[in-house]
């Protein structure tokens, strides 16, 4: 998606050789038309799937899943990091490590969310090691729930994440893949989409 590598181009901070800063446009200020655009073509790639629930993990899915929800006119359910309080009912658990935060949690959606009948579209901002990915895949095997893909908006290609998930038979969809971020720069190779 041309348009977001631009974005990335212009606005993204390279930190070294393994991580991408985007915290002015996705992970912590957002930016609500770009956010639209990427999730109408990943509603547009995945129109003949007969997606019944998007899923992602919060903080920095939730807004590319809930344009993609929107569009495809299914709800967006979101795995939390940490147990609410008021989440008394049943739950789906899996644990992540985060590459950025170097922690392993703990990541839940309640089972009354998902369940068998669901034809699931993950979400997620990145894909690096894929263990974001991998957990909320073990969710949705949990309830019985079908895997048809997994839309991202920035998949470091350099890292493991996509062929471990293609390793386990998933359809990857990338909006930005990037090579290396050598020498302080972004260099993509083509996205999925
Ligand atoms: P994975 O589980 O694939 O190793 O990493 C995915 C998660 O780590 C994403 O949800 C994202 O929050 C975070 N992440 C991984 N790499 C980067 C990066 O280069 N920049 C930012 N901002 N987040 C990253």
């Amino acid at each position: 998606m041309k348009e977001l590598m631009d974005k990335i181009t212009k606005s993204g901070h390279v930190l070294g050789e393994e991580v991408l800063k985007v915290d002015s446009f996705i992970t912590h200020q957002i930016d609500p038309e770009l956010m639209e655009k990427i999730g109408t073509r990943f509603s547009e790639v995945f129109s003949e799937a007969g997606i019944t629930k998007v899923v992602t993990i919060e903080s920095s899915g939730i807004a590319p899943a809930l344009f993609a929800a929107r569009k495809l006119q299914v709800p967006m359910v979101f795995a939390r990091k940490s147990k609410s309080l008021t989440m008394d009912e049943e739950l789906l658990t899996s644990s992540v490590y985060s590459f950025t935060k170097q922690v392993t949690s703990k990541i839940s959606i309640s089972r009354k969310f998902l369940n068998e009948k669901d034809n699931v579209l993950i979400i997620d901002d990145f894909l690096a090691n894929g263990q974001a990915a991998k957990g909320l895949i073990e969710l949705c095997q949990q309830a019985g729930a079908n895997v048809d893909g997994i839309g991202i908006v920035i998949e470091k290609s350099f890292q493991e994440g996509r062929h471990l998930l293609e390793e386990m038979g998933i359809k990857v969809v990338s909006l930005a893949r990037v090579t290396s971020l050598e020498n302080g720069a972004v260099h993509f190779d083509q996205a999925d989409a």
